[in-house]
Parts: C-alpha cells; structure tokens; sequence
C-alpha cells in the first residue's frame, strides 16, 4: 500500500438484497487475505451474516460496529481473527438496526463512520471491506463516505441494471458532498449462469453501459458459496477447488493487478 498509514477502505455496496454483497465480502476477503493482503471484513448490515459466515457466533459479540459508530469504541476492540490467516472481522448485531435513526440525530450524521477509522484505526491493515446493509440508508452512506471506492456485486438477473441507475447516483450525491475522492472500484456479476441467456444478456447490457469497470472476472452460480457459510467458513476453505473459490481468487487478483496498475 502506498499509505501505509491506513487501509484502503472499499465498500461493498447494492441496495437490493441477496445480490451477493456478503458472499463477495466473505469470500473476496478471504481470497485478498490468501493473497497476502491484511484484510478487514465490516460488518454494516444488522442481518450480522458475514459475522455468522465468518463464525463469531450471535451470543459471543459483546462489542460489535454499533459501538465503533455510535460508542466510541475503538476498532481494535471489535475486531475478532477468523479461521483465515491475515483476515479479520469487525461484527454486527441487531443493535445496528437502530442505528440509522439514533444517527439521524447527529448533525454529523454522514461522517461517523469516517470519524470512527480516523486517527490511523485501519494502520494494520491493507484492506477494509464494508459489507452494507441491503438499502440506501444513513449506515450505507456512512459507508460510502468513509470508503475510497464502492465495489458493486451485481446479480445476473432481470432489473439488475435498473437498480444499478438508483445506485450510481447515490455515489454521485456523495461525491458533490461528503467525499468527493470517492471512487468507483468496480462492477463484479455474480450468481453468472453461462447457459442462461438472461446472464449474458445482463452481462452485454452492464459491459456495454459500464465498459472497464466491470471485472473481467464472473462469479458462477456455485452451490459451495451458498453451502459454506453454514460450516461458518469462507468457501476457499471449505472447498477451494470450487467454482466458487476459484472465482474469487480470480477477483481478488484482478483487483490487484487493476491497483497496481493505476497505483
Ligand atoms: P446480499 O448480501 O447482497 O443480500 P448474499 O451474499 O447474502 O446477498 O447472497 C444471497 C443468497 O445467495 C445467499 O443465500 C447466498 O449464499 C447465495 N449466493 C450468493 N452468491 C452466490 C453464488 N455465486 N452462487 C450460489 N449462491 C450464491
Ligand atoms: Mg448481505
């Protein structure tokens, strides 16, 4: 990293649920650690399933990212290793659910999150993935706010570009205020279906809109990725010569090269 005095902060943003933010988040996490890179896994969504995938179990996250944002917390305390060497997650609860409207009353509402990793919180680590909730809301924003980028999963399914639209200009609002360094990591297609033409039609429209910010890299419709979390380990360790595993190393690599590239 060419700072070394904090991580570079990606969030993992989609306001539609079941996309595949927390299965990129898990599994790209692991992938970047796999890699070498000191990875941080933020868990932003009240849901808490990247905390569970990553086995932090519910009755076990005493301090989790509601206290990082709305406690003073310092990160250092919420963050727990996973399973994964050089991977860490930072839990959620249902507490978080709150959150949006506790923060609401905070006239520095949009930068908690930002002031939360401030003062070099994030030196440790190489990068900081922020799994958001499945919404538009105050805690996403706080997520684009506090990010470099916004790395966008999107489903290879009808409406996928639709949503996309709504998406890109809540990134665009948040550039003409809070941040506007913040950037456009890139667009992976997941749940990708070769045999179906919907997953290529869906792929032709999002190359065609978007051009290079969609990753060479698809992420197949796997059953591994969807079987792992329940053994509460990323897939690359549950089943590393999985379709699944397989594509996010290639991510994670893609990645990379692409930072390396423009570093
Ligand atoms: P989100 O976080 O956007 O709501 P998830 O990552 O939780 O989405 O994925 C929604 C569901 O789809 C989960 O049950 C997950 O296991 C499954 N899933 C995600 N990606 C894939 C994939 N590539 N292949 C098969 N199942 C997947
Ligand atoms: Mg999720």
């Amino acid at each position: 990293m060419s700072d070394a005095t904090r991580a570079r902060i990606i969030a993992i943003a989609n306001q539609k649920g079941g996309v595949g933010k927390t299965t990129t988040a898990i599994n790209l996490g692991a992938a970047l650690a796999l890699e070498g890179q000191r990875t941080l896994i933020l868990d932003l969504d009240p849901q808490g399933n990247a905390s569970t995938g990553l086995g932090v179990d519910a009755r076990n996250r005493d301090l989790t990212t509601y206290d990082l944002i709305l406690e003073d917390t310092p990160l250092a305390e919420i963050i727990r290793k996973t399973s994964v060497e050089n991977l860490w997650i930072a839990p959620a609860t249902t507490d978080l659910s709150s959150a949006d409207i506790e923060m609401v009353a905070n006239e520095n509402r949009v930068f908690m999150l930002k002031d939360s990793l401030a003062n070099r919180a994030t030196k440790d680590f190489d990068i900081v993935l922020i799994d958001c909730p499945p919404s538009l809301n105050l805690l996403t924003i706080n997520a684009m706010v506090a990010a470099d980028a916004v790395l966008v999963p999107l489903q290879s399914e009808f409406f996928a570009l639709e949503g996309l639209s709504q998406l890109m200009l809540t990134i665009r609002e948040v550039r003409q205020t809070a941040n506007p360094a913040l950037r456009i990591e890139g667009v992976v297609l997941t749940m990708y279906d070769q045999r179906n033409n919907l997953s290529r039609q869906v792929e032709d429209d999002a190359r065609e809109t978007l051009g290079d910010l969609v990753y060479a890299t698809r992420i197949p419709r796997n059953v591994r990725l969807s079987e792992a979390p329940s053994y509460s380990i990323p897939v690359l360790e549950y089943d590393p010569a999985s379709s699944g595993s397989q594509a996010y190393m290639n991510l994670a690599r893609e990645m990379l090269d692409r930072h390396l590239a423009t570093a």
